[in-house]
């Protein structure tokens, strides 16, 4: 057998995930994302490895940005093959990319002016690296698979998805490679979620690889034993509400809007929290959380009983869907305590901006933050308790209440990605460690070798490695 892998991305960082399988003359991305750390974003122009005329397949594992954002540039550069993923990541990547790409107009357009502005040419490319028509095409490319049922992505190569319990449809991929007599499978984890996340069954490991490749988001830790978050969120809720002020909670769309909204309809039908309004103001959220309507078949045994008995994990009374701005701008006029999630989930663009600046100045309200608060971002600022902060270019005093949940990640601990690879019934072969930094990389490459006794390794970026 000759099979090489290459690492596009992700190799030594957590972002632009994408792995180059060149066998029997055919090429092969299994994932194709965007980087997103600053220091890395130029990579989204580099030339792909192989002219995307002859790329023959796409396999993606899942819809966050940093696995399907950079599908869009692949298809406007020539990739003429299909996209293969679950029929829920077909939906969320197709929301994702569309997006993307609005704000990649968005941001060529800015960037232009500022050039502009200041009297110069500036450095780099002027036109946005795909825009939202470029993402509608790529949308059309899309070849929805059912897990569990090995689907042939291109000749000698065949691919079965099994649910990664990360986010809604989020799988990770056997890639199984013929070759005359001789066969080999190579097993990607994409992101693997932790067990007992909301809504989702959990994760499912193929039982047989010769090669692995495993993420390491959190190679290095466990997630902190917290009180339950539902515990948490009621005490923040009842507190907020005694107290007769909103709560306003930034939410990224994929997957965090929506265990939000299980948490807060199991509270409310088990009488823990008061009835009342809560408003989802993203249009982005909305529509991810009509794909988790559309597909109750992912969900778990806890949440297919809240539907048994009437209720919806995504549903209750009292919640209101804004799409449009006005919905949102009329959010203010409300009396009487209010739940407001909104976007962006670090508070650096979008409506939550609004609702910050009409809710952060009194005393009887709550901003709680759901998610990591990246250095820099104006949710950092007020995580970590600035006394004043800039939002759409006023100063505002910060004196409402400001709460914080850990407990809701999307990504496995330690224990939780040692307990996937454990579910091999043979050694693999090798384990290439991705998807972390080096800090993480480095404890979990050491764990895979000392407590399961495989041999890993942590590759370099593009590097190459044939497997025989
Ligand atoms: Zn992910």
């Amino acid at each position: 057998m000759n099979i090489k892998l290459t690492f596009c991305g992700a190799a030594g960082n957590v972002t632009g995930s994408r792995y180059l399988v060149q066998a029997n003359g055919r090429n092969v991305y299994v994932d194709c994302g965007l980087f997103q750390e600053w220091k890395f974003k130029k990579r989204n122009w580099d030339p792909f490895v192989v002219p995307p005329g002859e790329t023959d397949a796409v396999i993606l594992t899942h819809g966050h940005l940093d696995h399907c954002g950079l599908i869009p540039r692949l298809i406007k550069m020539g990739y003429k093959g299909r996209v293969f993923c679950t029929k829920a990541t077909a939906d969320i990547a197709g929301i994702v990319m569309s997006d993307s790409g609005r704000i990649q107009e968005e941001d060529a357009r800015y960037k232009a002016k500022r050039h502009r502005r200041e009297g110069r040419q500036g450095a780099g490319p002027k036109d946005p690296l795909y825009t939202a028509d470029d993402a509608e095409v790529a949308r059309t490319r899309f070849a929805p698979c059912a897990f569990d049922t090995p689907v042939r992505v291109t000749d000698g190569m065949s691919a079965t998805f099994f649910s990664a319990g990360h986010i809604l449809g989020a799988a990770s991929v056997a890639l199984k490679i013929q070759d005359g007599q001789e066969e080999r499978t190579i097993v990607f984890s994409g992101d693997v979620g932790p067990w007992d996340m909301p809504i989702l069954e959990d994760p499912i490991a193929p039982v047989a690889a010769d090669y692995v490749v495993v993420e390491s988001t959190y190679g290095d830790k466990d997630h902190p034993q917290e009180e339950p978050v539902a515990d948490q969120l009621a005490r923040v809720v009842n507190e907020t509400y005694a107290a007769g002020g909103n709560l306003v909670i930034p939410s990224f769309s994929v997957e965090r809007a929506q265990d939000l909204l299980y948490h807060l309809s199991n509270l409310l039908h088990a009488r823990r929290i008061p009835k009342l309004k809560v408003f989802l103001d993203s249009p982005m959220a909305i529509r991810v959380t009509e794909v988790f309507k559309r597909n109750p078949d992912l969900f778990d045994d806890e949440a297919m009983a809240m539907i048994m008995r009437g209720d919806h994990p995504c549903d209750f009374p009292g919640l209101k869907f804004c799409r449009s701005t006005q919905e949102s701008k009329d959010i203010a006029k409300e009396k009487g305590p209010v739940v407001i999630i909104a976007g962006s989930g670090m508070c650096t663009a979008g409506r939550i901006k609004h609702h910050l600046a009409h809710n952060i100045g009194r005393a009887e309200n709550t901003v709680l933050f759901v998610g990591y608060q990246a250095s820099g971002t104006l949710g950092r600022r007020i995580l970590s308790g600035e006394p004043e902060v800039r939002i759409l270019g006023e100063k505002h005093r910060v004196r409402a209440r400001v709460e914080s949940i850990l407990g809701f990640s999307a990504h496995a601990g330690r224990s939780d990605l040692k307990r996937w690879l454990s579910s091999f019934a043979t050694p693999p072969r090798h384990v290439f460690v991705t998807h972390g930094e080096d800090d993480a990389r480095e404890p979990f490459v050491a764990l895979i070798e000392d407590e399961l006794g495989f041999a890993a390794s942590r590759p370099e970026y593009l590097q190459s490695v044939d497997l025989d």
